[in-house]
């Protein structure tokens, strides 16, 4: 197995891509469902034609497989405990050192976002193995306090998800020119070990905002974030160094018109939708070197301000489903990751970039219009 990590090396500043695709469900085996996805290396995910999946030969004849190349693929077998080493564990050195890191789980509702960011008892996500490994990394330093908070951005609205009064819980996001962001009266929580960490997210999970849609009875309709502060002496200055570690488990990527949502359900799609189109508009401002980033379109993107660029490390994990049911979301989500993936890449060729997106889209309709040809 192949030792690479993202985050790591001279080119850390950047946005680094990962890719996991969840098993399917027993359920899933046991009905009509299809396995189209398939992680060939470390780096590639090829999306099948889920007519040609299902073996109707005509449509196999006229198929047409999506191919992607990532900084990291991941597959069905894939442990967590690999996932975090190759994207959040690379990331601990730079918060210790007093830098901000962030890392996202993006994807459709039942993709995999919360079992990789927050897990399991038996199998625990990045969150939890991320504190456990800052215990690890500095279990010599008496100097080190690790505070943790966990909220979630629901409607454009904060809320504290660590509050365990059953208090409404919404929250004030100020923001200090030197501090950056802050959350007026949140519930933060001294950490002291991993079990601690992982009852404040398997409680605060439970208290996030879960409505049914058409789509998923608990289909997950808020961004959940989880943020690390670490505070610790430098041994050369006696200065105070403070990181901050975000850890995102996003809001469902797909669009509102496929979960027949109306009404609040609709708006909240819209809200959703708006952080998640806020949150690539600023990493797409951040890493072409725009002077204006729209941090103060969303919610979500004012609390993270001062986690995505500047000296910031950011991963995006994008996870996707294998079933065949689920190709359209799984492949805008595949477009969407390869997306961030291409703009860090244009970040070094800034000329390139505009050329780039429109080859990119001219590629997907000369795509379309065969594949509406073939139909
Ligand atoms: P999301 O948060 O994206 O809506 P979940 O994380 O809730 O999706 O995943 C949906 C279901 O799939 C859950 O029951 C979860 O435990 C399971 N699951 C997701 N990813 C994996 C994986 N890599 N291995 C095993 N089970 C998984
Ligand atoms: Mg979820």
């Amino acid at each position: 197995m192949s030792s690479s990590t993202l985050g790591d090396g001279e080119d850390s500043s950047r946005i680094r891509v990962a890719v996991r695709c969840r098993p399917l469900f027993a359920t899933e085996k046991n009905s009509d469902v299809v396995d189209i996805c398939r992680i060939l290396d470390e780096h590639l995910v090829i999306l099948l034609d889920p007519g040609a999946a299902s073996n109707d030969y005509l449509r196999q004849e006229k198929s047409k497989e999506k191919r992607f190349a990532f900084d990291q693929a991941f597959d069905a077998q894939t442990d967590s405990q690999r996932v975090f080493e190759a994207t959040a564990q690379p990331l601990i050195g730079s918060v210790l050192q007093g830098f901000n890191c962030s890392v996202f789980a993006y994807g459709s509702t039942g993709a995999g976002k919360t079992f990789t960011m927050i897990g399991t008892d038996t199998e625990p996500g990045i969150m939890s193995r991320t504190v456990d490994g800052i215990f690890q990394h500095a279990a010599s330093d008496g100097s080190l306090s690790v505070t943790c908070c966990f909220v979630e951005v629901y409607n454009e609205v904060l809320r504290d998800l660590g509050s365990r009064d059953g208090r409404e819980g919404m929250l004030d996001l100020r923001e200090d020119p030197v501090t950056g962001p802050s959350l007026t009266g949140v519930t933060e929580i001294q950490a002291k070990s991993v079990e601690q960490v992982m009852e404040l997210l398997q409680e605060g999970n439970k208290r996030r905002t879960t409505e049914p849609t058409a789509m998923n009875v608990t289909s997950s309709r808020s961004h959940a974030v989880f943020q690390v502060r670490l505070e610790r002496r430098d041994p050369r200055s006696e200065g105070v160094m403070i990181g901050k570690l975000s850890m995102i488990d996003l809001a469902g990527s797909e669009r509102a018109s496929q979960t027949n949502n109306s009404g609040l359900r609709f708006l909240e799609g819209a809200n959703i939708n708006r952080s998640l189109l806020a949150l690539g508009n600023c990493i797409n401002a951040l890493a072409s070197g725009s002077s204006f980033v729209p941090f103060r379109d969303s919610k979500l993107t004012r609390l993270l301000k001062d986690s995505l660029g500047g000296s910031c490390r950011t991963v995006m994990i994008a996870n996707i489903s294998p079933n065949h049911l689920s190709y359209e979301d799984t492949l805008n989500t595949l477009k969407y990751a390869n997306r961030a993936k291409n703009i860090r890449v244009s970040a070094l060729q800034q000329l390139v970039q505009p050329d780039d997106h429109v080859r990119q889209y001219e590629h997907a309709i000369s795509d379309l219009r065969q594949e509406a040809a073939l139909l």
